[in-house]
């Protein structure tokens, strides 16, 4: 499959390519030059098939023309050694929760994907050693550290904001040791990012290792997260309640809804989408308006959607050929203060027994407002609300309980490299490595 750049001023790329430099030359993003439609024998046997099954037919139509059968199975079934309940909330409303992975948010399939796909192209080049560099405020840096923990020939390095990730976030990815690296820079988030883009266009660094980025700018990221929503629709058929699905993503960098909309192209009949933002609203405001303006981003309690630029944007406007009429066909928008967060936990908390995490509220909450007679509504749980211990505490006046696979990584030891937010600085820790 051949690669071609959003910005339209980069060479094509082969997979291989878009995986292992991740951005294009013209600082556009890689898309798929052509997205297959699935058979409609699949989509009428979908509900008889297994996760793994589901997600092997459509990482095929994605990957299939450059990676062997044999292989691409092997890399599917290995990130999905999980399922993803849909539970029902309400009469219409169901959560579809993708925090069954091992970091217990949504990004493990991504980045496992992601890791498991480089591996393969390490090892079939006999290429030196990939750094990955990753900023992260929270939950990115986590499924990323854990995708690729052990991985051959990859070095990851997760950068994150002192003092400005839960504790909880923290120990998912500095406590790992071996192959990654966890870098506390003195600064925030912002921070982090700058030196990773400046790390990517730096020449001596670039003459001195192999750099690559896993935030969902990387295809290999962000195309294996539309399984989740074939298998959803799958759950959904099975209960006799898929003939008017509506899909709501708390959306932050829009991978995630990016991936949703590449699955609707190749057939998965559901009827529209809903993207959910808390108040960094520069989606909403398109919808509305037609103009994409970015700002910078504010901070709130749904903090991995704290995103004023979302990068995946440009993705979602080709693949509508940059019309503003077929994208509001697919799409309406919803936007929430962190208040009307902090109410709809409560609500559902009271009204249901569901414990919603701040970013699956504006997904709940959504869908609430916005769905219409006849129609049932999937909203995406993003994470589990004990990965926002405190945030979700504190709105329900109680101590909601933190699984096991998240206390584990509590009983490690922190280990991290202390940066400076001056690139000089961390410019010359990477050259020494
Ligand atoms: C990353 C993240 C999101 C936003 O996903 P995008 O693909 O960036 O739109 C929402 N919720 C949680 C918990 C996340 O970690």
């Amino acid at each position: 499959m051949i690669f071609y750049s959003t910005n339209g001023q980069a060479p094509a790329a082969t997979l291989e390519k878009a995986v292992v430099k991740g951005l294009a030359e013209d600082k556009g993003l890689y898309m798929p030059e052509r997205i297959k439609a699935l058979p409609q024998e699949f989509f009428d046997n979908i509900e008889n098939l297994s996760f793994q099954e589901i997600a092997y037919t459509v990482a095929d139509a994605f990957f299939g023309e450059d990676v062997p059968a044999d292989d691409l199975k092997a890399i599917v079934y290995d990130t999905l050694a999980f399922d993803c309940p849909c539970v029902k909330v309400t009469d219409t409303i169901y959560s579809l929760e993708l925090f069954h992975g091992p970091t217990l948010a949504f990004k493990d399939v991504g980045a496992r994907f992601m890791a498991r796909l480089l591996q393969y192209f390490l090892k079939k080049e006999g290429k030196g050693q990939v750094n990955v560099l990753v900023a992260t405020s929270g939950d990115t840096g986590s499924a990323v550290a854990n995708g690729f923990l052990g991985v051959d020939g990859i070095h990851v390095y997760v950068l994150y904001p002192k003092g400005k990730v839960s504790p909880i976030q923290e120990c998912q990815f500095t406590t790992l040791g071996g192959n990654i690296t966890a870098v506390e820079v003195d600064g925030v988030f912002d921070d982090c990012q700058a030196l990773v883009k400046n790390a990517f266009m730096d020449a001596d660094l670039n003459a001195h290792m192999q750099l690559t980025s896993a935030n969902s700018i990387n295809v290999a990221r962000f195309l294996p997260q539309s399984f989740y929503y074939f298998y959803a629709y799958a759950q959904m058929k099975k209960l006799g309640l898929a003939d008017e699905l509506v899909v709501c993503v708390p959306s932050g960098n829009f991978g995630n809804i990016c991936s949703a909309l590449f699955g609707k192209k190749m057939g998965l009949p559901i009827k529209r989408f809903i993207a959910a933002n808390n108040a960094n609203d520069i989606f909403y405001n398109y919808l509305q308006t037609g103009k994409y303006e970015p700002r910078p981003s504010v901070q709130t309690i749904a903090n991995a959607m704290d995103v004023g630029d979302p990068s995946n944007f440009a993705r979602i406007y080709d693949l509508y050929g940059k019309s503003h009429a077929a994208i509001c066909a697919d799409i309406s928008g919803a936007t929430y203060t962190d208040a009307q967060i902090a109410e709809t936990i409560k609500e559902v908390k009271s009204q249901t027994g569901y414990v919603c995490d701040p970013h699956g509220a504006c997904g709940y909450r959504a869908l609430q407002e916005g769905l219409v007679s006849g129609e049932v509504g999937v909203f995406l749980e993003t994470a589990h609300p004990a990965k926002f211990k405190d945030t979700v505490d504190s709105i329900l006046s109680e101590s909601i309980e933190i699984p096991a696979k998240l206390q584990a990584f509590m009983k490690g030891v922190k280990q991290s490299v202390p940066m400076s937010k001056d690139f000089a600085d961390f410019k010359q820790y990477l050259l020494a490595q």
